[in-house]
């Protein structure tokens, strides 16, 4: 497969077309990113590594963050974790409250705030100093020592996270919350505010095309079944409302986020790690769909 080549192309041709949408302006520190940012990374486990444009500049990752807090969770409590929350895509959008009243406070998956919530609350029950120890587990399995929490995004987010804090106290409200909000919106805050590249956020998933194991070293991180079904649920739920288009037009497991990111993964093949700052009403990367679309288009390789 040429990937180099497919990339080249695609990347090509996405930034000589559109670029529909709106950068999020949910916090300040996102809003000033420039909409004509964009980068792709690819690491294969065959040791390819092909990146183009922006594909070495920071950027906040958001909700991507939520599938290491679901890996470290699940890690440390297995099946457990499903006794508070569930695995069924939503329909609605990330930060919606509808649904906790008639499921009495148990979040419909991992991926929508109320869902990473409980995950965060989860952990702080179980870790003695969660943020520094949640960092150190996101630098050892995705082998990057120079990750961090952005202070300033974290702290505007705590600014301006009305709905956040709403979700906390409401599902706490049920019981599903077992630690004080503000402690857990702290936690969640800083774990959205984590900034990565392209490039490093290609290798740093690795582990989920790697049946759990990473990537260097091939140290388990999570049981091959956990990688699977963490798989499936950025496959069914990680894309907000618009999961079932993403399956649809680009055919592989991904997360997004609202700083523009998207990592999707072919697992037993690849990680790709794709950037543009523009979102379509749905919330996602406008070019970054449109790449990823073309590019499984192209490649003919998707897991369906
Ligand atoms: N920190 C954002 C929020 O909680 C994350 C949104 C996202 O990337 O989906 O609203």
């Amino acid at each position: 497969m040429d990937y180099k080549r497919i990339i080249t192309h695609v990347f090509n041709e996405i930034t000589s077309g559109e670029n529909l949408g709106q950068v999020s302006a949910y916090i300040p520190e996102l809003a000033e990113k420039s909409p004509d940012k964009f980068g792709v990374y690819l690491t294969s486990l065959n040791h390819l590594e092909i990146g183009m444009g922006d594909h070495q500049e920071k950027f906040s990752i958001q909700s991507i963050a939520k599938v290491f807090s679901l890996t470290m969770a699940y890690k440390m409590l297995g099946e457990k974790i499903w006794e508070r929350l569930g695995v069924e895509p939503s329909g609605t959008a990330f930060n919606s409250l509808v649904q906790l009243e008639t499921d009495k406070g148990i979040p419909r998956n991992p991926f929508i705030n109320a869902g990473a919530l409980v995950i965060c609350d989860i952990l702080i029950s179980q870790l003695k100093n969660p943020k520094a120890e949640f960092l150190a587990f996101v630098r050892e399995i995705t082998g990057n020592k120079k990750l961090s929490y952005s202070e300033k995004i974290a702290a505007s987010e705590k600014a301006t996270g009305y709905r956040n804090v709403a979700l906390c106290n409401f599902i706490k409200s049920f019981g599903n919350i077992e630690n004080a909000p503000e402690v857990v919106t702290d936690f969640y805050f800083h774990l959205c505010s984590i900034e990565m590249t392209c490039e490093e956020l290609s290798k740093a998933f690795l582990y989920l095309a790697n049946g759990g194991k990473t990537f260097d070293g091939n140290n388990p991180v999570i049981t091959t079944s956990q990688a699977k079904r963490i798989n499936a649920i950025m496959q069914t739920c990680g894309f907000y409302d618009e999961s079932g288009e993403f399956t649809f037009k680009v055919g592989l497991p991904g997360k997004s986020g609202i700083g523009g990111g998207i990592i999707a993964i072919h697992p037993g093949k690849y990680s790709i790690g794709v950037w543009s700052p523009c979102l379509n009403a749905k919330g996602n990367s406008y070019r970054g769909m449109k790449f990823l679309e073309q590019f499984t288009t192209e490649t003919r390789l998707s897991i369906f």
